[in-house]
């Protein structure tokens, strides 16, 4: 399980910058994609060779129980208890605060594991500054400067050695040809519904996972000979009235569910075409490089005119998912599913393809005869071979030189060529350059 890092403190000390320094992707070459909102709260930390993590920017607590502060003090609060570390962000500039005091007696008493974090040490001396909150009696205190990036490696260290144990739930562990797949969404796309639906109709099939039984957290099934494994989401636990009634949309779960599942089937509510939740569900399933398949449900509510309107506001909101396919379901009525499946099904196959390093060259090769990149001042990059670099999503490492001054648009050019050539859909493919042999 992906575990989660909530960032506390009052507003201004600098959770915000160091959200950022943990989460901001530092691999250039897989851009931005238009048309994502990413949540300003939610990101996922995927420091180089060690465990990624969820991390939550909680928002200032700021301490007055009225009013809008108020409101936000108890999101941030219960995002905190849901997190495995707690880290209680300090401004080392201002030194201590009345208000830090009474955030870190709120945080004793919620006993979660704590680290405090003293920023903004960027010119001070770090001892002088940690030695400021000595009196906080928190062991682990570590100096960091947000805003310049210092600190930031070893701080990830501590967090990694404070991390929960990986679990033993056995979701990753298991048979090559069953296809691990998450429904996510936001709350009453019909997740519940449509996985109900699938299991209903498989019921003699399907079977708890060992190990993950508490919370139901991965259901195996079989359908028309193939095998899934159906990753927790809000929909696979089993709703009591009572659940279904606290139940709230986690987005921890979610990225949890992302980051375990091959291929993410996100539900839309056809009535409602893509939302600002729905597209940072989106944002984070290409962020985690999943394999894509967009299930259009409650097709069944639309007229005819309606869903010719819907298609056509569709097809604009996911123009920057043209390789994702989507498919027209009815969770209620269970029709679409044999086409929802076998989409999941070609959407796997692309993300776990293998290649040849041959084949990978061949085509890169092709492509760079047929459309050399433009030069620049003279000098055009050029590009000499390419070897496949791992899959989930497909990666190509190509080697060349002058890499560096590769347009984009170049990249999305290599990019739609590999695709065509290789019949991948339904999987973000990514290319990684290297300069020299
Ligand atoms: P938040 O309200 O806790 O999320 O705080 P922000 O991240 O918005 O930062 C508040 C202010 O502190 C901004 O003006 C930041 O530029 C500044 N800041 C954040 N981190 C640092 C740091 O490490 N050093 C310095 N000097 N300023 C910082
Ligand atoms: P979840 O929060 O994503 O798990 O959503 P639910 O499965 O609880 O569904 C939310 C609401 O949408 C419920 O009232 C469902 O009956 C309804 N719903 C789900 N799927 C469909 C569908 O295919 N067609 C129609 N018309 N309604 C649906």
């Amino acid at each position: 399980m992906l575990p989660s890092v909530a960032l506390v403190g009052r507003p201004n000390v600098g959770k915000s910058t160091l959200f950022n320094a943990l989460t901001r992707s530092r691999d250039a070459l897989v851009h931005d994609e238009p048309g994502v909102t990413r949540d300003r709260h939610y990101g996922v930390c995927r420091p180089d060779g060690q465990r990624a993590f969820v991390v939550v920017d909680t928002g200032g607590i700021a301490g007055e129980d009225q009013g809008l502060a108020g409101a936000t003090a108890r999101q941030a609060r219960a995002a905190a208890e849901e997190a495995d570390l707690v880290l209680f962000v300090v401004d080392g500039r201002e030194g201590v605060s009345a208000l830090d005091e009474e955030i870190l007696a709120w945080l004793r008493k919620s006993g979660r594991p704590m680290l405090l974090v003293v920023n903004k040490t960027d010119g001070l001396d770090s001892r002088a500054a940690l030695a400021e909150f000595a009196r906080f009696g928190v062991a682990d205190a570590h100096a960091v400067s947000a805003s310049h990036r210092q600190g930031i490696g070893s701080l990830l260290e501590e967090i990694q050695g404070r991390l929960p144990e990986e679990g033993a739930a056995e979701v990753l562990d298991e048979d090559p040809d069953r296809i691990r797949v998450a429904f996510v969404g936001r709350p009453n796309v019909g997740k519940s519904t449509l996985v109900n639906r699938i299991l209903g109709e498989e019921r003699m099939i399907a079977s708890d996972v060992p190990g993950t039984t508490r919370d139901s957290i991965a259901v195996d099934l079989e359908r028309d000979g193939r095998k899934y494994r159906l990753i927790d989401t809000a929909g696979l636990r089993r709703k009591s009235r009572v659940e279904a009634a606290v139940e709230k949309f986690s987005i921890i779960k979610t990225l949890q569910a992302i980051e375990e599942c091959q291929v993410a089937v996100i539900l839309l509510d056809a009535s409602e075409g893509v939302t600002e939740q729905d597209a940072s569900v989106l944002g984070a399933v290409l962020d985690a490089g999943r394999a894509l398949v967009i299930a259009i449900n409650k097709w069944d509510g639309l007229s005819s005119y309606q869903r010719e309107q819907t298609e056509a506001l569709l097809s604009r909101r996911l123009a920057f998912v043209p390789w994702a396919e989507s498919v027209r379901i009815s969770a209620l009525h269970g029709s679409g599913l044999r086409e929802l499946f076998r989409a999941i099904h070609r959407a796997h196959a692309s993300a776990t393809r293998t290649f040849s390093t041959a084949e990978v060259t061949r085509a890169l090769e092709i492509a760079y005869e047929s459309s050399p990149p433009p030069a620049v001042r003279g000098h055009a990059p050029k590009l000499r071979f390419a070897h496949p670099g791992g899959a989930n999503p497909p990666t190509f490492v190509v080697h060349g030189s002058r890499l560096r001054t590769l347009p984009d648009s170049y990249t999305r050019y290599l990019e739609n060529f590999f695709r065509k050539r290789f019949k991948l859909v339904g999987t973000p493919v990514r290319f990684v350059f290297k300069e020299g042999e």
